[in-house]
């Protein structure tokens, strides 16, 4: 595929200047179709996210100072500048993810939506006020955290990117951004559209590198009071711990075994739709897959058979054919860390579909969709997260055992109940340990809305509101109005 604009050196994005590392390293970043370098991208260090968060720290003050107002014009003009990219946008992020350019298509629009919709949030804030009858009035003010710092995955990357950046500045948070280092592509569009919306110098930074050394400093950071990371369970342990230090303030939106929950009496064929576009789409790779198919006894069989059928008939190829719906995943070596659990998943369940590199793709990171039927719950394949296209099935008999089952893995970010039960589906969602449930639906959010795990799967959440309250401090001030009763210590009587 030939694409425009590419470029050869990704740099980084500090005090409104696109600049290298300062000791001058760089890593290699791989296409995942031919799995061939295409670019060079700045590798950050210590000595760069000093840079960055001095940057940052010099321009905090003005940025918070600004009216939410005012803010919000900024957004509003950065909401425009991402639609207007939009193509160059689906392009980069196809080639750079292995993403079916169908599905990268909707980025821009998401990502464009997140800022208008933070910037309508703080233009319309108002500020909390309690009155004690009438001797007392307590009001909130809140205030941007300062410089926030800012850890996201590879998974629909600047999507993602925007689902940090918008609420952080709408908060009058300035920042520093470690994009993941085997995307950095898309993020090289960011300084362009801050730069033609008006965002003052320093505001934002990108500093781009590998998790261990740049994202590292970032969380180490004394200056970086608030961390919002996106990414594994694993890796959001290790961030607290190290932000432990400075008692940082964080979130954590981690990894997911999502169960979809179909009972026999629900419209079946939705259900079907549903389950295949909520496992397969995005390549797998996504957080909130429903990659735990957990079916009623009476229609396991034929339910099963039919989603080992649609999954054989999945259309994989190359990410920028309009037709495919599974492209490349991400890199060559998740692409064999998901190639092994097919292997577990071999020995640990029966395999009905898939499982297999589609014959006419002979290079590049391509699995058949793959399902396991008969998955037993301590099998590692229904236990563990695996990020692509594989998903395990396994049989229930009644509502306690679809619980059970539900609730049966270290996860808890989302949940999906098929039936016609509402009355069932209301009880099984307020049962199902997860931070998010959709009845009857798959994936489809309202931005108003908290979005976040329970369990491994998170801490937190964001998202409306929540958002607003995670990027601000507030403060209670007290006044009194009436007299006020103090006993009188030490007085004389
Ligand atoms: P990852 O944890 O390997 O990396 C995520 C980010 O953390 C990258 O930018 C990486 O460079 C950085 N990082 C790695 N080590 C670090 C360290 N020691 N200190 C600071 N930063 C460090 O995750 P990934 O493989 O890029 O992403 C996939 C994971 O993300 C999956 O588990 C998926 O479920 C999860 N995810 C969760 C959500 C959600 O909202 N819950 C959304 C998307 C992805």
């Amino acid at each position: 595929m030939t694409i425009e604009n590419l470029p050869k050196l990704i740099r980084h994005w500090i005090g409104g200047e696109s600049v290298e590392s300062i000791i001058g390293g760089t890593f290699d970043v791989v296409d995942p179709v031919s799995n061939t370098v295409y670019a060079q991208a700045a590798r950050g260090s210590v000595q760069d996210i000093d840079r960055a968060v001095a940057a940052a720290h010099a321009a905090f003050p003005a940025w918070a100072a600004l009216s939410n107002r005012a803010r919000a014009a900024i957004l509003y003009r950065i909401a425009g500048a991402v639609e207007a990219r939009h193509d160059q946008l689906a392009s980069f992020e196809t080639f750079d993810t292995g993403l079916p350019i169908t599905q990268s298509r909707g980025q821009a629009r998401r990502a464009a939506e997140n800022f208008r919709y933070f910037a309508d949030v703080i233009a319309a804030l108002g500020e909390e006020a309690f009155r004690q009858g009438e001797d007392q009035f307590s009001y909130v003010v809140r205030t941007p955290v300062g410089v926030a710092g800012l850890i996201t995955p590879w998974n629909t990357p600047f999507m993602l990117e925007s689902w940090k950046l918008a609420p952080a500045l709408a908060s009058g948070c300035s920042l520093v951004l470690k994009p993941a280092e085997w995307t950095p592509l898309s993020a090289s569009l960011w300084p362009e559209i801050f730069a033609e919306a008006g965002l003052p110098a320093g505001v934002a930074n990108i500093v781009h590198g590998i998790g261990e050394e740049a994202g590292q400093a970032l969380v180490e950071h004394p200056d970086v009071p608030l961390i919002s990371f996106t990414g594994s369970t694993d890796t959001g342990r290790h961030i607290i711990r190290s932000s432990a230090q400075h008692l940082k303030t964080v979130s954590m939106e981690l990894g997911g075994k999502s169960p979809a929950v179909v009972f026999a009496d629900a419209d079946l064929d939705a259900a079907l739709d549903s389950v295949v576009f909520g496992v397969f789409s995005l390549n797998g790779e996504r957080c909130t897959a429903g990659s735990r198919v957990l079916v009623e006894r009476p229609i396991y069989d034929e339910f099963t058979r039919r989603l080992a059928e649609r999954a054989a008939n999945v259309r994989v190829g190359l990410p920028s054919d309009p037709s495919t719906e599974v492209g490349a995943l991400v890199h060559v070596e998740h692409y064999q860390r998901v190639l092994n659990y097919v292997e577990i998943g071999s020995k640990e369940a029966r395999l009905v579909a898939g499982g297999v590199r589609p014959e006419h793709l002979t290079e590049g990171n391509y699995l058949q969709p793959t399902v396991f039927a008969d998955v037993p719950r301590d099998a590692r394949i229904f236990q563990e997260e695996i990020f692509g296209p594989v998903v395990a099935v396994a049989p229930f008999d009644d509502e306690s055992e679809a619980v059970e089952l539900a609730n049966a893995t270290q996860f808890g970010l989302a949940a999906y109940i098929w039936t016609s039960d509402l009355k069932r589906g209301h009880r099984i969602a307020h049962a199902v340990a997860s931070g998010m449930v959709w009845i009857n639906s798959h994936n489809i959010r309202d931005l108003r809305t908290p979005f976040g795990g329970v369990k491994a799967s998170g801490v937190g959440r964001e998202g409306g509101a929540h958002s607003i309250d995670f990027y601000t401090e507030s403060k209670i001030v007290h006044v009194a109005l009436g007299e006020v009763h103090t006993p009188r210590f030490g007085a004389p009587s």
